[in-house]
């Protein structure tokens, strides 16, 4: 068994099971998942019968670093290797005034969104909550940092495909007794599978959530992102708006300028019209090319001529500088090469 697969409720359980006093449960969470021990022989607050007891019944999931690229913009891209040997890509974002981890959700992704170099890789499996979390743990490690602000799940994977254990992820990252990153500097990001946004919808976490959305014309966006067929654009809206009144939180959409394509008068209207009676900021990604994707990144003047469009919509804009394009850690460009 895995120890750090518990979240606390459930230690406390095992612990009062145990014969064990529970509240045990938050001093053991600490070094897990603070201090990022692997040994519970060196959980030195604990009585020495219970060390042996927890060595003995359990071991501790921990992913590891196998491999880390430097941008020469400052980010970092990880390979990261889980206990069955399978691999994932996670990158570290520093800018001015925060410290992102980018996760990985799932070993490659069953979706294979035409711009997306881990579609690519097909589906392997959902990674476990720990897992998730374990990401933020190591690299935080890796790099000596005191303590990482913000994540985002935009690594390999669809989370809202992987809904329980993203969320269980979510608590470890967030919770005191986990890595104490604050519910709002978490975004979940989701092409738009709607039964996890209404998951979301009963989640006691104030998380942010992202929607790739890329064009919001049906037929367009079923090349784009074939799920699209069975989540579409019609019904999406409608689980957005249904979001954002219960929420009143803005949704960030995501956009991926592919010139020529998603970039013209018509898709601009679509998306003002599918953002109508929300709140949304739109985040405009340029392409970022990969040797194995059919697209080319739109030229400056391209992106500039997009954006005076965007900036006629009554949202906020903003224009993602892709962090780690030189060593494919960039947006949609996540593939362990084997591809
Ligand atoms: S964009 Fe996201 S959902 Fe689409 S294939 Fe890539 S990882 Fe999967």
């Amino acid at each position: 068994m895995i120890l750090n697969e518990f979240d606390i409720k459930e230690l406390a359980g095992w612990l009062r099971k145990s014969g064990e006093s529970p509240f045990r449960a938050r001093q053991i969470f600490k070094w897990l998942w603070q201090k990022g021990e692997s040994d519970p022989l060196s959980f030195t607050d604990l009585p020495m019968a219970l060390r042996e007891k927890l060595t003995s019944q359990f071991e501790i999931g921990r992913v590891k670093v196998v491999e880390a690229f430097r941008s020469g913009d400052g980010s970092v891209k990880f390979l990261i290797e889980l206990l069955d040997g399978e691999k994932v890509e996670s990158v570290f974002i520093p800018e001015a005034d925060r410290k992102t981890v980018c996760v990985s959700s799932q070993v490659g992704c069953p979706l294979r969104c035409a711009f997306c170099a881990t579609g690519l890789m097909g589906f392997t499996r959902n990674l476990k909550a720990w897992e998730i979390a374990g990401q933020v743990l190591v690299i935080r490690k890796h790099l000596g940092l005191e303590r990482v602000t913000n994540v985002v799940f935009m690594g390999m994977g669809e989370p809202f495909l992987n809904t329980e254990e993203t969320l269980r992820a979510v608590r470890i990252l967030n919770e005191p007794w986990g890595l104490g990153i604050g519910a709002r500097k978490i975004t979940l990001s989701t092409v738009g599978i709607i039964t996890g946004i209404r998951k979301l919808l009963a989640f006691d976490k104030q998380v942010k959530l992202a929607l790739s959305l890329h064009t919001a014309i049906q037929e367009k966006r079923e090349k784009l992102v074939p799920i699209a067929r069975q989540y579409p654009v019609s019904a999406l809206k409608e689980a957005l708006i249904d979001y954002y009144e219960r929420t009143r939180r803005r949704i960030t959409v995501e956009y991926v300028h592919l010139p020529e394509i998603n970039d013209t008068d018509e898709d601009v209207e679509a998306l003002g019209e599918f953002l109508n009676g929300m709140k949304a900021k739109i985040n405009l990604i340029p392409f970022n090319p990969h040797p194995k994707l059919p697209f080319r990144p739109p030229a400056e003047d391209e992106v500039k001529a997009f954006l005076e469009k965007l900036y006629r919509l009554p949202h906020a804009v903003t224009l993602r500088k892709s962090k780690g394009r030189d060593v494919r850690g960039a947006c949609g460009q996540l593939a362990i090469e084997r591809i």
